[in-house]
């Protein structure tokens, strides 16, 4: 197996990590309630995913 010959440090850790960020245009509206979802995904705020509600959400009352 590979191993690593350095301990990487926080700072080069976290610089490889800086284009992690999410994309402006990787986000849809949803739906059923408006928010911003991923596509492919649950919705966050009301947990619908393809026209049925998948998750509950307590902001359903
Ligand atoms: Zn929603």
């Amino acid at each position: 197996m590979a191993v690593p010959k350095k301990k990487v440090s926080k700072s080069r850790r976290d610089m490889r990590r800086s284009h992690h960020a999410l994309g402006l245009n990787s986000h849809q509206e949803c739906p059923n309630c408006g928010e911003n979802k991923r596509p492919h995904h649950v919705c966050k705020s009301c947990g619908h995913y393809d026209g049925r509600e998948v998750v509950a959400s307590k902001a359903v009352a």
